[in-house]
């Protein structure tokens, strides 16, 4: 029988980003269910809970001036004005859980996706997208949580960000949730492989300097 080897590396921070609609929140808690050392970033936002959403496991739902003193107290990892809400990544949880070894997922828009790749240049880019225009307009229709309004904003938005996509890494298309998740997972394997996030000195001392 084969030893199994043990590695000590660092997590990643794999970054997931795209149109509101395009399926990345399900992609996500699928990856949650089926993959280990994962952690997924819990945002705060001012925008209001939707039916369902929970306060601590959704988003941190705070007041503008919460958010605000959190800018000043420098606890964002990274935040932008989404909608004309603040959304943005409370910095101390990823940074324990890439130091424990996870790989952390931050699902946020494309101007916070330019800051964390600034910043952390090491960072996985992926952009989830449906098929095509018209299903993303059907699939923020379906689920019936926005006015007409805000679907409105949410597809002209969508228009916007989708010219980021040059700047991402990745590119996975939500025709069906399973096999897109699948290719998500696929990718996070694969960066997990990559010599520069492996203490490599610890490596070579324990497995392969006689
Ligand atoms: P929603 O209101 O539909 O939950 O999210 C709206 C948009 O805000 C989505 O594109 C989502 O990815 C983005 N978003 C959520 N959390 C964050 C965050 O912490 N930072 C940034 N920059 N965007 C976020």
């Amino acid at each position: 029988m084969k030893n199994s080897i043990s590695l000590t590396r660092k997590g990643n921070l794999i970054v997931i980003s795209g149109p509101s609609g395009s399926g990345k929140g399900t992609i996500c808690r699928a990856l949650l269910r089926e993959m280990s050392d994962l952690h997924l970033s819990v945002s705060a936002t001012t925008r209001q809970p939707r039916p369902g959403e929970q306060d601590g496991i959704d988003y941190y739902f705070l007041h503008r001036k919460q958010f605000e003193k959190m800018i000043a107290d420098n606890q964002l990892l990274e935040w932008a004005e989404v909608y004309g809400y603040y959304y943005g990544t409370p910095a101390e949880p990823v940074r324990e859980a890439i130091s424990r070894g996870k790989d952390v997922i931050l699902e946020i828009d494309v101007q916070g996706a330019a800051k964390v790749k600034n910043n952390y240049p090491g960072c996985v880019l992926i952009f989830i997208i449906p098929p095509s225009r018209h299903e993303l307009e059907q699939r923020l229709t379906g689920r019936a949580t926005d006015s007409a309004d805000e679907i409105r904003r949410r597809l002209a938005w969508a228009e916007r960000e989708i010219k980021e996509l040059p700047k991402y890494d990745y590119l996975v298309i939500n025709d069906e949730v399973a096999a897109a998740a699948s290719k998500v997972r696929s990718i996070i394997i694969a960066e997990r492989c990559r010599p520069a996030l492996l203490d490599i000195n610890d490596f070579i001392t324990r497995y392969w300097l006689m």
